[in-house]
């Protein structure tokens, strides 16, 4: 199918975009990559009067330091984050992440910020951004505000975005010299996560020190696995060890039940992969 008509405008900086979402009707709507909103409009489950195209906003494609933290504009492609050097450096998980989604013509048009307006929460992106205790930066007629990762996502699609407002960038505390691992397991390779797991770690004499655990997939939002965070953390650098605390991921969640797997299948897959994760953020053998 065709998507229904609409217009389009294509603001060149962030007041002008606040500017015509506030001009606009309810119909309303932000385009970054397309790749999600394109399939919507041609399906005509959303049928817009007005597309506002962030693609020529100045400087929403910057990646950059900010002293501590990596400040990750929203049109950064899934392609510049796998890419980038700093990102590998400070934040490596959301680079292997973002290596992960779909195939390369997905990755060359769909957007970091585009990934976390639309909300799925089988999407790649937001486990890892979550586990790396990110915030977004959000703009709109009443100025710019931060919302940590772990606020933004409330439900099926459904964020903290209000009326009006743009997610303008990411920003990323450096985790210079933590260890990270991203476990993505799909049916197909290119495909979406059946679950996925974003390990960030810190180990310290033989231990893990801190752990956070991203998880997609596994509920209505992405989700942190704070339970199996809380047995890792202190355990010794031992496989066993480490795999009987994972195991905790599932633990207290409600994921879908689909062609792709149960409920019951994903809570033991979420262990399992929380384990791997962990291990590779790790450097267990
Ligand atoms: C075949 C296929 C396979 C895919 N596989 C995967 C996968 O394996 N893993 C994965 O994570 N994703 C996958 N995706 C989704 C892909 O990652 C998209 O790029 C992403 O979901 C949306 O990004 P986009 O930039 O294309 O946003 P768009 O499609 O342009 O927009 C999506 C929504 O977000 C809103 N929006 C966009 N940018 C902003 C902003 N800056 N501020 C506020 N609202 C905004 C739009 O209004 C729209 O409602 C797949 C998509 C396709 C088509």
């Amino acid at each position: 199918m065709i998507p229904a008509t609409f217009e389009h405008t294509a603001p060149t900086t962030i007041e002008e975009v606040v500017r015509a979402l506030g001009d606009g009707s309810d119909e309303t709507q932000l385009l970054a990559g397309g790749q999600s909103l394109l399939p919507v409009l041609k399906l005509r489950m959303a049928d817009p009067d007005l597309l506002v195209d962030l693609g020529r906003v100045a400087g929403l494609r910057e990646i950059r330091e900010d002293g501590d933290d990596l400040v990750i504009g929203a049109m950064a492609t899934h392609h510049a984050v796998a890419a980038d050097p700093l990102i590998a450096e400070h934040a490596g998980v959301l680079a292997q992440a973002a290596a992960s989604v779909a195939d390369p013509q997905i990755r060359y048009r769909g957007t970091i910020g585009g990934s976390l307006a639309h909300a799925d929460p089988a999407g790649d992106i937001a486990p890892a951004v979550l586990a790396l205790e990110a915030s977004l930066e959000l703009t709109g007629p009443a100025g710019t505000r931060s919302v940590a990762a772990g606020d933004f996502f409330e439900d099926y699609f459904t964020t903290a975005l209000a009326e009006g407002e743009v997610l303008t960038a990411v920003r990323v505390p450096k985790h210079t010299g933590w260890g990270m691992h991203y476990e993505k397991f799909s049916q197909v390779a290119q495909s979406w996560a059946i679950v996925a797991v974003a390990a960030v770690v810190q180990v310290r004499d033989g231990h893990l020190a801190t752990v956070r655990l991203g998880m997609s997939n596994m509920g209505s939002t992405p989700l942190r696995a704070h339970r199996a965070e809380e047995a890792l953390s202190g355990v010794p650098l031992e496989s066993a060890d480490v795999e009987r605390a994972a195991a905790l991921a599932g633990e207290s969640t409600e994921p879908p039940t689909d062609a792709s797997g149960t409920a019951e299948y994903r809570r033991d897959l979420a262990g399992v992969l929380a384990g791997r994760a962990v291990a590779g953020a790790a450097g267990i053998a």
